[in-house]
């Protein structure tokens, strides 16, 4: 059973004041895991995580995550401004896009942010845009068939992002030749993955790839940056990756490929988001019907437009339902939101403590791609998110939209 930061008597007060459904994050869970992951790779002079801002877009929760140092991934406009407000400029930020307009290139190169490529059609896109190039560049390496993908993010040879090898070094070439001195390099080929040896392949396959841009053209790469796609154990029986044994490993394998190779000094870059921040927020809502037809239903005041993972990726997120852990009345519920949509499911056919009307559940893993992934279809309101200080107390870090939000942008005169 999954152990909560809170209990029943705590969120029941909470709700007096932020009426459910709200997400709640824990900052002390997300500041014990951001400094492991520093710790992870302290042997790297110049590691840093970039939070993928997208997995959790709140300027509070970025603010903590700079307090370890860490530096802000943006794929958008919007993203790129969040970075801005919490005081993440130059190469705090790495821009990694796809199918970039030319406003967003303009707005990261002024914000002096590392711009990773996705397509060697962008480098003149780029020059075109911005009128110079920028000191320093990245690019996106997609393997190919060369790599297994994962469930979410599918094969490499079908998936829209990146570069093929020969176009690569074709760029890098380029960049050179008009005189680019600063080389990183990128990829990211898993979302969600929980095996370690993932993450240290990738590094390896980035640390040779390095050492033949060296080769071949001749750059320094000074940075690799293995991405996102760190899983998060969602189900019951899945274990967190082992963080310190995976910076072991790639310690391991940069000692042979880059230090041994002769290579200049490479630092480590990751953007994860979803092991940042997942596990360490939380969806609480209230039983608001129970209804007994060919199944039964436990009907949530959320619905999938707080937290849609299970609607789209069937995604198993556990329901703790908070001062009814240990009872031995239980049934099988599907557990749902109000949308007309039947896949508006939280979970199907779950094993759950016996349900009332009012009850408080709580759905786990919320942290990332949950409150970020919301949408108002059928005119549902995005919930406040409230923070879980360090110090016990709860602050709200985003109110929760009206109606007249809702409304905000129709215009009800012209009828
Ligand atoms: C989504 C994304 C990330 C973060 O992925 P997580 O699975 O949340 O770690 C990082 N980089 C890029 C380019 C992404 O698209």
């Amino acid at each position: 059973m999954r152990k909560l930061p809170f209990d029943r008597a705590f969120l029941e007060d909470v709700s007096r004041r932020w009426p459910t459904p709200f997400h709640i994050y824990d900052e002390r869970g997300i500041a014990e895991n951001a400094a492991l992951m520093n710790r992870a790779f302290a042997w790297n002079r110049g590691f840093r995580e970039y939070f993928a801002v997208k997995a959790t877009p709140n300027p509070h929760i970025m603010k903590i995550l700079k307090g370890f140092g860490f530096g802000s991934d943006c794929s958008s406009m919007a993203e790129l401004v969040l970075a801005e407000k919490v005081g993440n400029r130059g190469e705090m930020v790495m821009f990694t896009s796809n199918d970039t307009p030319a406003e967003e290139f303009v707005k990261a190169c002024e914000m002096g942010a590392i711009v990773n490529l996705d397509d060697i059609g962008h480098w003149p896109f780029l020059l075109d845009a911005v009128g110079r190039a920028p000191e320093l560049m990245c690019c996106r390496y997609n393997p190919g068939a060369s790599r297994d993908g994962n469930d979410i993010i599918g094969k490499p040879e079908e998936a829209k992002y990146g570069f093929t090898r020969d176009q690569l070094f074709e760029c890098y070439g380029k960049m050179r030749d008009y005189g680019v001195r600063r080389f990183g390099l990128h990829t990211m080929v898993a979302s969600n993955e929980l095996d370690g040896s993932y993450i240290v392949d990738t590094a390896k396959m980035l640390f040779e790839l390095a050492g033949e841009l060296h080769a071949r053209l001749g750059i320094d790469v000074e940075f690799v940056n293995l991405g996102g796609g760190i899983g998060i154990p969602y189900a019951p029986g899945e274990r967190p990756m082992d963080l310190m044994d995976v910076g072991e490993r790639i310690r391991r394998a940069y000692d042979e490929m880059v230090v041994k190779a002769g290579l200049p000094e490479m630092a480590i870059y990751m953007e994860c988001g979803r092991c940042v921040t997942g596990p360490y927020g939380y969806l609480v809502s209230r039983v608001q019907h129970i209804k007994d037809t060919y199944r039964l239903y436990a009907g949530l005041d959320a619905s999938m437009s707080n937290l849609m993972r299970p609607a789209m990726y069937g995604a198993y997120h556990e329901i703790v339902v908070p001062g009814k852990e240990g009872s031995s009345a239980r049934a099988v519920y599907d557990v749902t939101g109000s949308l007309c949509e039947n896949n508006d499911k939280f979970a199907i056919q779950r094993e759950l403590p016996v349900l009332e009307r009012g009850d408080i559940v709580v759905i786990c893993d919320a942290g990332a791609h949950g409150h970020a992934m919301g949408f108002q279809y059928n005119g549902k309101l995005r919930s406040a998110e409230l923070l879980l200080a360090a110090d016990g107390s709860v602050r709200e870090i985003r109110r929760a939209e009206t109606i007249d939000d809702y409304f905000a942008t129709l215009d009800f005169d012209g009828l």
